[in-house]
């Protein structure tokens, strides 16, 4: 309908309403969505879906990222790039933030074999209460804290500030992990990274993807993932595909790794059945 909308406002007009036409139509969507996504959380309408991480290069499954959904009762299903800005702006990032971290908790903590979690968090939900809104989702879960990684993407909003800092050195004590996402994306610099309490580094899709196309993208990973060795933190390869780029993530010395060629992410009942068969070996060879 919104298509059609569009196509008759567009006919027969000269360019500039075109343009019109199209920022009002996509203002009416972001409208329309954001005051939906109101009441997304009462609805039930947020899920989450667990890609696995395993480990390099014998392909155990260490643990699950956390990816929210929305169901939306119109749209189908909508991705967190369009409705995770969305919250930012309308203020309820924190309380969708809250339910994602608990629910996560409470899901994987039922998982057999006692897997790791990892949930994205954005920096507008590290606020004073953060920390103990996170040891209260751990507790009425039952999980243990170094179970649990945050991943915050490296981006403007993360300011080196007093009152950041005080936040993530809190998460810490309480033996939770905090993952720089993206890693490579943004503008901070490998040394920006020691200024924070980072205890991994996800390193960004695109230098994987890189692999094979630009020559010096290999010695680029490997660089990477040494200098993340001297800092003391552990790295994360994102978005595997192929065995090629596998091989040159495990040629690079990082030690976990994630994407489509392990596991999409996954309804919880599906990565429960993975954890229980662990078959991600290539052709059921145990290693
Ligand atoms: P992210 O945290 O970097 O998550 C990885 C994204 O890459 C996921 O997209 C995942 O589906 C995708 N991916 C994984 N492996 C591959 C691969 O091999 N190839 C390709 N092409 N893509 C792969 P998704 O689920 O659409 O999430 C997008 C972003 O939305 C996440 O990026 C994260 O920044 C944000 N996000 C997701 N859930 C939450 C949440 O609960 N809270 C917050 N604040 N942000 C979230
Ligand atoms: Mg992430
Ligand atoms: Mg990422
Ligand atoms: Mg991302």
């Amino acid at each position: 309908a919104d298509v059609a909308l569009y196509q008759a406002k567009a006919a027969g007009r000269g360019s500039y309403r075109f343009f019109e036409a199209e920022t009002n139509l996509r203002m009416q969507v972001r409208h329309s969505l954001e005051h939906d996504l109101h009441r997304a959380l009462d609805e039930g309408a947020l899920e989450l879906h667990y890609q696995p991480l395993v480990a390099v290069p014998d392909r155990q499954i260490l643990g699950f990222e956390a990816l929210l959904r929305w169901r939306h009762p119109e749209r189908g299903m909508i991705m967190p790039q369009t409705f995770i800005p969305l919250a930012e702006a309308a203020g309820l990032i924190v309380p969708i933030g809250d339910w994602a971290i608990r629910t996560a908790c409470a899901e994987l903590a039922s998982l057999p074999g006692r897997p790791k979690l990892s949930v994205n968090v954005s920096p507008l939900q590290l606020t004073a209460r953060f920390p103990a809104s996170v040891a209260a989702a751990l507790k009425a879960a039952g999980l243990e804290p170094a179970r649990l990684e945050l991943e915050i993407t490296e981006t403007a909003m993360l300011r080196e500030t007093e009152a950041t800092l005080t936040v993530l050195h809190g998460l810490r004590n309480l033996g939770v992990g905090i993952a720089m996402d993206d890693f490579g994306t943004g503008f901070s610099s490998l040394s920006a990274l020691k200024r924070f309490p980072f205890t991994r580094v996800k390193i960004d899709q695109v230098f994987v993807r890189n692999l094979g196309e630009v020559p010096e993208s290999a010695s680029l990973l490997r660089a990477i993932v040494e200098l993340c060795k001297v800092l003391r933190m552990a790295t994360t390869t994102e978005g595997i595909e192929t065995e090629e780029q596998f091989a040159a993530v495990a040629a690079s010395g990082s030690t976990e790794a994630q994407g489509y060629l392990f596991g999409r992410p996954m309804p919880i009942r599906q990565a429960t059945l993975l954890l229980e068969r662990d078959d991600l070996r290539p052709t059921g060879r145990k290693l």
